[in-house]
């Protein structure tokens, strides 16, 4: 073993819309994570990978802790951002700006002491009192919890390079678990599925995105074109009139900026058929949850 070499596994965890995903894009310098405002957009676990010099950062995504239970694909979501604490390095507990609760507290005590936790503070952008900031990292530095609290933005690129700073002060040595060139562990077919998720998110109300999944049925280059299948599950018919939307122009429209966006992603030219299918009650189904893509045990 080279003795100089380091690495590590760094989970990102915190309520859903602290911006984790977005600070895993921006520190990778490339989209692997979808994005939105809206709870849901994460729901699986997945890695980033940053190799810089010596160091190999392994980033792990993932569903934020949605409160409330009710919902099976809630309940999932949870137990796959819980189990994201154990067993790494270093969590990073990401805050949008000041919003600290009861139930962050309790979550971030429950992570073992062997793991190094960095209280991150995203958002700083949008703090319309800057005088808040400083009693704020005073007051949870109290709590001895954190090894560091870092203030960042990132969707602004601020504090991203201390932040990186200190993961790597606290990274094991180690060798390198993944080759330098590798970003993820995600395929480009499970990332075509989140493309088209997103992009469905953005389009429709706030009730419809908990309720879609997608299934992508075909996924094969034949001379230099993409060619993606794609079904858009949802759980009532009234739901499938509504990502139809009228003669189609809704469903048109998700298809087309999905298909812009996976150009760019795959390099490749797309084409994208997409239809829309109802499965009744799929997120509150245990026992559907696996066939639409939601296993614990993968
Ligand atoms: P996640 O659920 O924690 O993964 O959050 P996302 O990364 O999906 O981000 C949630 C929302 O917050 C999106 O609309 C982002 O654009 C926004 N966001 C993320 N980081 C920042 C930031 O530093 N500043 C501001 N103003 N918005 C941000
Ligand atoms: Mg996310």
């Amino acid at each position: 073993m080279n003795p100089k070499t380091k690495s590590g596994y760094v989970s990102i965890v915190g309520k859903t819309n602290a911006g984790k995903s977005t600070l895993l894009n921006n520190i990778l310098g490339q989209k692997i994570a979808i994005t939105s405002r809206k709870p849901q957009t994460t729901r699986h676990r997945f890695l980033g990978i940053k190799t810089e010099n010596l160091n190999q950062i392994i980033f792990v995504d993932t569903p934020g802790f949605h409160s409330g239970q009710k919902r099976a694909l809630n309940r999932y979501m949870n137990k796959v951002a819980s189990n994201a604490m154990r067993g790494v390095d270093i969590v990073l507990y990401v805050v949008d700006s000041l919003k600290w609760g009861e139930e962050d507290f309790s979550r971030v005590q429950s992570i073992s002491e062997e793991t190094t936790i960095i209280l991150v503070v995203n958002k700083v952008d949008k703090l319309e009192d800057k005088n808040l900031l400083l009693p704020f990292i005073e007051e949870r530095n109290k709590e001895d919890i954190f090894s560091n609290i870092i203030p960042i933005s990132a969707l602004k690129d601020i504090g991203i390079d201390d932040l990186l700073n200190s993961i790597c002060n606290k990274l094991p040595e180690g060798d390198h678990l993944y080759p330098e060139d590798q970003v993820t562990d995600i395929s480009e077919k499970f990332l075509a599925s989140e493309i088209i998720r997103e992009k469905c998110i953005n389009r429709l109300g706030d009730e419809l995105p908990y309720r879609i999944s997608i299934s992508i049925e075909r996924f094969s280059e034949l001379n230099g074109i993409t060619h993606i299948d794609s079904a858009i599950f949802v759980e009532k018919q009234s739901q499938k009139g509504m990502l139809i939307g009228k003669s189609g122009s809704q469903l048109k429209a998700i298809g087309t900026s999905s298909r812009k966006e996976l150009e760019k992603l795959l390099d490749t030219k797309v084409m994208l058929k997409t239809w829309v299918k109802v499965k009744s009650g799929w997120s509150d189904n245990e026992s559907l949850l696996p066939s639409m893509g939601y296993d614990l045990d993968k």
